[in-house]
């Protein structure tokens, strides 16, 4: 399939917003990748065009029905002046996994990274230099078709946006207060957990405000069934350092597998650290916190990437976790990943992709 290019005259384009505190998601770029997708065509009429509302059919599947996937990646503006993205064909896989479980047509994976490649290519100028800040991605489709039954659409809208993010530490790399949660649940066993989907955010946002009003960042969440294996906190996956392994729960079907956390496995394997992916109780935390045994808490994520956890609530008490201090082995994962993804260290693993 051919990509269209229709890009706006130089006069036409925004100011570029990069200076200062670069709010999360709120600034998008001149242009957007955009392709449509009917049953009887396929995929067709990709286009890189400018960034404008779409219009939909308000009986559109989507509004109902939450027939919507998305994913998020970064490119990074590296020390050598070169565009970074990390690990792209992973989002990709993922995206088109997610797709299966919603019932939706995948993508071709090649395809359209190259056209993300190419986006942001085009929107390069807007990919602020700052080390920290990037250019975030988000690819997202969503179904379409007018009607109202309870079906997968025939209609579907894939695009790309983009948005310069300012670092997420600018104010150091200070460990953050979760909220064990045993009155709501994220997801249950043969649900959608494990897929970017939209429905789970909008599930999630009732526990994250009353997190919030309680003086919490973020939400911890239990497992659906007996409310009390630990599965990931927020939009991270959550990581637990005792004095002699490194515990992240398995991949039950009921969290997401993160990238992040695909990637920090692999690289503190090969530190030698004895990683376990396997269930954790939330008793088995609180019993680490208490004695000392639990040396580190992380969450891992694309968009903070490595967040220290130092304080944990629960049933109305609150731990604290290596004295609410950043540990070493956050601190090391941060700084090892960050020096990969800006071209400050060697990427051993081949996780970089460059553009164009
Ligand atoms: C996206 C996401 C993550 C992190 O995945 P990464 O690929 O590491 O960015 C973790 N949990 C949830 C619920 C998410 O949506």
């Amino acid at each position: 399939m051919e990509i269209t290019i229709n890009l706006l005259p130089e006069e036409k384009r925004k100011r570029l917003e990069l200076e200062g505190d670069l709010p999360f998601g709120r600034i998008f770029t001149d242009h957007m990748f955009y392709m449509l997708y009917q049953k009887e065509k396929g995929w067709h009429s990709a286009q890189i065009k400018p960034y404008e509302p779409i219009c939909l059919d308000p009986a559109a599947v989507v509004f109902h029905y939450s027939q919507t996937i998305f994913e998020g990646l970064k490119a990074y503006y590296g020390v050598d002046g070169k565009i970074r993205l990390f690990r792209p064909d992973r989002n990709m896989a993922r995206m088109n996994r997610s797709a299966r479980r919603m019932c939706m047509p995948e993508i071709d994976e090649e395809f359209v990274l190259k056209a993300l490649k190419k986006l942001v290519d085009i929107e390069k100028a807007w990919i602020p230099k700052e080390k920290g800040s990037a250019l975030y991605i988000r690819p997202l489709m969503m179904g379409t078709e007018a009607f109202l039954g309870v079906k997968p659409s025939g209609e579907y809208i894939f695009f790309i946006i983009l948005s310069p993010v300012g670092a997420y530490y600018r104010e150091g790399f200070n460990p953050i207060k979760i909220y064990v949660t045993d009155k709501y649940v994220r997801a249950a066993p043969g649900g959608v957990g494990d897929v970017k989907t939209g429905g789970n955010y909008a599930a999630s946002l009732a526990a994250s405000e009353e997190a919030m009003k309680l003086g919490y960042t973020q939400v911890l969440w239990l497992d659906a069934v007996e409310r009390r294996y630990v599965e990931e906190v927020g939009t991270m996956n959550i990581f637990f350092y005792f004095e002699d392994e490194l515990v992240t729960p398995s991949l039950t079907g009921t969290i997401l597998p993160g990238i992040t956390r695909e990637s920090v496995i692999q690289m503190a394997k090969d530190w030698g650290i004895n990683v376990t992916e396997r269930r954790i109780t939330i008793d088995e935390v609180i019993e680490g916190a208490r004695t000392g045994r639990l040396k580190e808490c992380f969450g891992t994520g694309t968009a903070a990437v490595i967040s220290p956890v130092g304080w944990l609530a629960y049933k109305g008490e609150e731990y604290v976790i290596a004295g609410g201090k950043t540990g070493p082995l956050a601190r090391r994962l941060f700084d090892e990943l960050t020096g990969i993804q800006y071209g400050e260290k060697p990427d051993p693993y081949g996780w970089i992709q460059f553009v164009p």
